[in-house]
Formats: C-alpha cells, structure tokens, sequence
C-alpha cells in the first residue's frame, strides 16, 4: 500500500516568485545576445536570463536564440537521437484529471491492467518491432503499487523473443511513498518520470478535481522521494495547454534547480507534452500552444539547461517533429501507440480508437519509417543503454562535461545499436542507408583517434557476425 502523507512544507514552488521573474523580464538586445552566448558556451543560465528570453517579443531575436539553441545541440549530442517505445501497463484510475481520457469519471471507457501473459505478447510485439528502451506507463490506482510494477520490470526484462530483449525500462507512474519507490528501484529501473502538469497552483486544483493527484504538494515532492529511496535518474515535465506557457517555462526551471541545489544532480530528462484531444476532455483552448510557442520552449529550454536530455513525443505531428528535433531533441519515440494491448496487433499505422487510450497521437509511423527519415536528416539513432548498464549514471551530465565523453561511448553505442536494428529488424531501403552512415562515421572516428577506430570497427564486425549486445 502507498502512504499518502503530504506535506505542505515539501512545496517549494512559489507562484508570484516565478511569475515575477515574467514580469520583471527586461534586457536591451545586446543583453540578450550575452544570454544567448552564454548558453552556447554550455553556461546554466539563471531564471532571470531564462525570463528574459522567454519573454522576448523581437522576431529577430527569435532566430538567433533558435539558431543558438541548433548550434548548442549539434556541440553536446552530437548527431545521435535516442529511440523508446511507450506501453501503457495499467489503465485502472483513481483521479479526474479534467484533460485525460483515463480520468476516473470517464466511465465509458475499457479498464484494463495487462496480466502477465498479455504483458509478454505486448514486449514480444515491441522486441519483434527492434526496440530496446521502453517506458511503461500507468494510470494511478492502489494497486499499481512499487511491488506491481517491480513484478511488471522483472517479467519484462525476463521476456526474449528471437534476437530482441528490453534492455532498458523507464517508468512513467504516479508518485509513491519512498518504500515503494525503493521496491521498484531494485528491480532495475532507468528513469522515473513524473510531470507536474501545471506548476501554476490554482490551475492545478481546477484540472485536478479529486483523487490523490489533486494534491500539489504530494506530486511536486514526488521525485524528492525517489531521490530518497535511491532513484537519482528522474525526469520532469509539465502539460502545455492548461496554463500561460511562460509560466511552466519557469516552474520547469525552479524545479531543476530544486533538485541540484537538494541532491546534486538535476533531472536526466524534461518533457513538454502538448495537450492533445482526449475522450471526455474538459479543457478550453485559453492556453492552447501554438507550434511557433513550441519551438520557442524547446530553444530556451535548450539553451537554459545545456546538459538536460529533452524529449519529444509522438504526440506531435511528423512534419513538426522533424523541424523540432533540430532544436535540441535528444530522445524520441517511435512506433508509437498508446492504446492498450496494440504492440501484440498487427501494429502498422493504425486507426485510433480514443475510447481505448489517454490521448490522441499525431505521428503513428513505424520504428522503421521514423529511423529511415532520422537518417536522412543526418541523425545517428541510438537504442543505448550503455551507461545505465556499465552503472554510469548521470550520463547527461557526463555528456556535457566530460570531454570526449559522447566520442568515447555514446557514438560507439549508437553505431552498434542502430547496426544490430539494421540487421535484425529493418527494411532493406533503411538498412542500406544506415549501414552506409555508419561506415561513414566510422571513418571521420579514424580522423581523429586510429586506436577508437580499430575498437569501434571491431565491435561492428563482431555485431555484424551475429554477436548481440555489445556496448562500451
Ligand atoms: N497516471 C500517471 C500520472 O498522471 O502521472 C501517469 C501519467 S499519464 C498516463 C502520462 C502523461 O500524459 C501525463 O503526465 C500527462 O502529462 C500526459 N497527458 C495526459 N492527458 C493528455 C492529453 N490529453 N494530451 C497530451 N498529454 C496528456
Ligand atoms: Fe489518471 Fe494520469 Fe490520466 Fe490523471 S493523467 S486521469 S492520473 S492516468
């Protein structure tokens, strides 16, 4: 069972703080273009900067911040883009969240927590697909407890099918108490991920009418708690739709300097999930985003926390996708569908049926067709879980901070992950680009390090011979 003790004094966000920080947001250009510089320079930036830019009405600016933001990109993740698969374990809810179809009143739509025979048919159909970074997805009830979804991780890293195996899972589920946080965190989890939805308090209360999620103070400390029960890879987010975007900016920001400032390291991920149409929806579009309003989230974010992955979903349509990316995407997913037992279906492009899922998506394409274009735009995908497994954790921020750090395992994974998906799972017009991409980068390797070379080119024949799950 889940103890639910909230406790205001574990709020730390406050509303006229962030709020001023808009107010008061004020700088000549030149100041601006010092801010941009300063994040270019892979330079934190602090909330007043952050504001500032936000905040910024001047279009020609806009450009520089989004060309700062590409540049930034390009100089920490390099040309990789990391691939997952969401799959929604559990459906059961307590709580009226007023934007999603999964919310306790909606009484007409199909409840169903998978059991442990549908939920290997559904890793099966993920691993028959080529993935291998998986996030698994509930809706809050008691009996997704830690040890529900500790017995869920175990089955599913226990599943195999063929050449393919999850080698990775992260959790996206309610808050919990730090004992059952700790039962799910032995079981061999990445990373937690709770979204705060609004940091923007009555806005909060409004869209969260009942339930244990109506409580702000339970969920904004909800990754405190992980933190406590030994989970130091957590991943925040907010919901853009229900409140003035500039605000969530800030309260995203507040809330990775409350983590660094509390336990020494910040949130591994962000998410900026856009409100989409959902069965029984009850939100106006008062605060609706616009896809010029994403894009600018996306660059400040970027550029105000340089070492933070930040991940964009298939809850955005594939031509926008593609253009965001640019901005400082480092992970993805892909193959997506968030109804309940479809990876165990024929999965190809199917309809949508909203009185089975939480929300709409927007880009249903396969693994295949999403890694085809990454290619073609010049990415490298990467299904790594290197350093999570080799007990590297904090790999963002070794990213950014390690020099050679991304040279000496991240693109070394990528090329290896992406050529065991090209042997065992790809069409062949997808397999014939990517191996070609590989040997190209494996080349510019040799430019710079013929030891690395010799290493990486080894690994890939050993990969391409039939040796699975080599990592560095
Ligand atoms: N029940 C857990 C919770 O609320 O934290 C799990 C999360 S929910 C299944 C995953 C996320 O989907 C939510 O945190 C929310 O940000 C997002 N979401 C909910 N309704 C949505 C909608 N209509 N459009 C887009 N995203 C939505
Ligand atoms: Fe339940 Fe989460 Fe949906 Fe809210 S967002 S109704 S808590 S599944």
């Amino acid at each position: 069972m889940i103890k639910i003790e909230p406790n205001k004094a574990d709020d730390f966000i406050n509303d006229d703080e962030l709020q001023g920080y808009l107010d008061n947001a004020e700088g000549t250009k030149e100041q601006i273009r010092a801010i941009i510089a300063k994040g270019v320079n892979k330079e934190r930036l602090t909330m007043e900067e952050s504001a500032i830019l936000i905040t910024n009405k001047d279009p020609e600016i806009w450009e520089e911040i989004y060309q700062a933001a590409r540049d930034l990109k390009e100089k920490i993740y390099g040309k990789r883009m990391v691939l997952f698969a969401p799959i929604y374990l559990g459906s059961e809810c307590v709580n009226n969240c007023t934007y999603c179809g999964f919310s306790a009143e909606n009484k007409d739509i199909e409840r169903i927590t998978l059991e442990k025979e549908e939920l290997r048919k559904e890793i099966e159909g993920l691993e028959d697909m080529g993935h291998k970074r998986i996030i698994i997805v509930y809706g809050e009830d008691p009996k997704y407890d830690g040890e529900r979804i500790a017995n869920d991780v175990k089955e599913i890293y226990a599943t195999k099918k063929g050449k393919g195996e999850i080698r990775r899972i992260n959790v996206n589920a309610a808050p919990m108490d730090v004992e059952n946080f700790k039962k799910v965190y032995n079981s061999g989890i990445g990373t937690w991920q709770i979204f705060q939805e609004t940091y923007h308090h009555p806005t909060y209360k409004k869209v969260h009418k009942s339930g244990p999620k109506s409580i702000y103070e339970w969920r904004i400390s909800g990754l405190d708690r992980a933190m406590e029960a030994g989970i130091d890879d957590v991943g925040i987010g907010a919901l853009f739709g229900l409140y003035d975007y500039k605000f969530e900016v800030m309260g995203l920001l507040k809330h990775t300097q409350h983590l660094e400032e509390k336990y020494g390291v910040g949130p591994h991920t962000i998410s900026f999930p856009r409100l989409n149409e959902a069965f029984g929806m009850e939100v106006n579009d008062e605060y609706a985003v616009s896809d010029e309003e994403l894009k600018q989230i996306i660059a400040v974010l970027r550029l105000s926390v340089p070492y933070t992955g930040l991940i964009l979903t298939a809850r955005e349509p594939a031509e926008l996708r593609r253009e965001l990316f640019k901005l400082g995407i480092s992970q993805t997913d892909a193959g997506t569908s968030i109804e309940m037992k479809s990876y165990s279906d024929e999965h190809e492009e199917a309809e949508q049926d909203l009185s089975k899922e939480q929300f709409k998506i927007n880009d249903v394409r396969s693994l295949d067709s999403v890694l085809f274009e990454l290619l073609e735009d010049g990415y490298m995908p990467s299904f790594c879980t290197g350093c999570y497994r080799a007990g590297r954790t904090g790999e963002h921020f070794m990213e950014f901070s390690i020099p050679g750090f991304i040279h000496d395992f991240c693109m070394p994974n990528a090329l290896i992950t992406t050529q065991e998906y090209l042997i065992d799972y790809a069409s062949d017009k997808t397999r014939k680009l990517g191996e070609s991409m590989i040997d190209d980068e494996v080349l510019e390797i040799k430019e710079y390090n013929e030891k690395a070379y010799d290493a990486i080119n080894d690994k890939l024949q050993q990969t391409r011979k039939g040796t699975r799950d080599i990592y560095v």
